[in-house]
């Protein structure tokens, strides 16, 4: 790691544009090797090999509002928590640290981010913007959140029973539902490249699919220079506990292409057995830019893929749905009366 500019002794941040890492004094620009990379490696390979080099560039910080586990360079300064804003951080021992395979760059600065924000808030006509309406330039936070990469053969045996609905119409000319069976049972294989799984217990992995996909074409080999100027996230669920969470999105997925396979809508019982003839990995950084707010003591929280630009959920205004809903009823009931009057 570059740890100060070698012009001027500056403090150094990493600049997409450029490339590189960027003096934020005298606007220097030192490259960064990209070497595209993101080789998927066997689970027997190393499952959790340790490098103390990289720990010992690092500091972490532990959020004692949230629990949030964040790693900084050493040089860095952290006010708030990226997550919930809360300024009551503390330093803790930075321990054996996991070895990464990659990172995606962030490819848009903090100041395109905001931008990017600013107009989809305006954009979205639901979304509650006085939550945002005391948004700051610091409540903004990339990050680098890290997950588990996984690339799977699944080859799956299945049997049950599917459900399926249609429509009788009886003698007296009423349609009635009815609910039919079928027995089923087979072998479906399927492939599934990058299922992403997000590996800290921070963010849940209902959080991170919201700003999913990543292009992984884009990652490179791990380099801890991409780091400057941002936070990384601090992995702390077990590599088994991240698999079994992939092994249930694959089930439904499978469960879901069997659905289809036999027409049907429901399962009433469904046995699916999964063997991986093939199981690979890459342990990667992901760049996410936070946006927080904190309004009426409650924090809110929207996120974006700092590489795409796609943007997470944002909080819902509540009053303006109720008062959309009551004027669409009001117009209806009207229109209703109208044609009932010229009728
Ligand atoms: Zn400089
Ligand atoms: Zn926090």
């Amino acid at each position: 790691m570059i740890e100060k500019c070698k012009n001027c002794g500056g403090k150094l941040f990493f600049s997409p544009k450029d490339k590189g890492v960027k003096c934020a004094n005298c606007a220097s620009v030192f490259p960064i090797k990209y070497n595209y990379n993101f080789t998927k490696k066997p689970f027997e390979q190393n499952v959790e090999p340790k490098v103390d080099k990289l720990a010992s560039s690092l500091k972490s910080i532990k959020c004692k509002n949230c629990g949030a586990n964040i790693m900084l360079n050493k040089q860095q300064i952290q006010a708030k928590c990226p997550y919930c804003g809360s300024t009551t951080l503390i330093e803790t021992k930075t321990g054996k640290l996991m070895y990464i395979d990659s990172l995606i760059p962030f490819a848009m600065t903090k100041e395109e981010a905001i931008a990017k924000f600013k107009a989809n808030l305006l954009k979205k006509f639901y979304a509650n913007k006085r939550v945002f309406a005391k948004f700051k330039e610091e409540d903004v936070v990339g990050a680098y959140i890290n997950a588990f990469v996984f690339d799977l053969i699944a080859d799956c045996s299945y049997a049950g029973v599917l459900s399926y609905t249609v429509e009788h119409r009886d003698k007296e000319g009423r349609t009635q539902t009815i609910t039919k069976y079928k027995d089923v049972a087979g072998i479906h294989n399927k492939r599934i490249n990058n299922l992403t799984i997000e590996s800290d217990s921070y963010l849940t992995q209902g959080d991170m699919m919201q700003i999913l996909p990543f292009d992984y074409a884009s990652a490179v080999t791990f380099e801890d220079d991409f780091l400057q100027g941002y936070v990384m996230e601090y992995k702390d669920r077990l590599f088994n506990d991240c698999f079994a969470n992939a092994e249930r999105i694959v089930k439904r997925i499978v469960q879901r292409e069997i659905l289809q396979k036999y027409n049907c809508q429901d399962v009433v019982t469904l046995t699916i057995n999964v063997s991986y003839p093939k199981k690979e990995y890459n342990y990667c950084l992901l760049p996410v830019y936070f946006f927080n707010s904190t309004y009426k003591n409650k924090h809110y929280r929207v996120l974006l893929n700092g590489q795409t630009g796609k943007f997470g959920k944002f909080p819902k205004d509540g009053l303006r749905i109720f008062l959309t809903a009551l004027f669409a009823s009001v117009l209806i009931v009207g229109i209703i009366f109208l044609i009932w009057f010229l009728v």
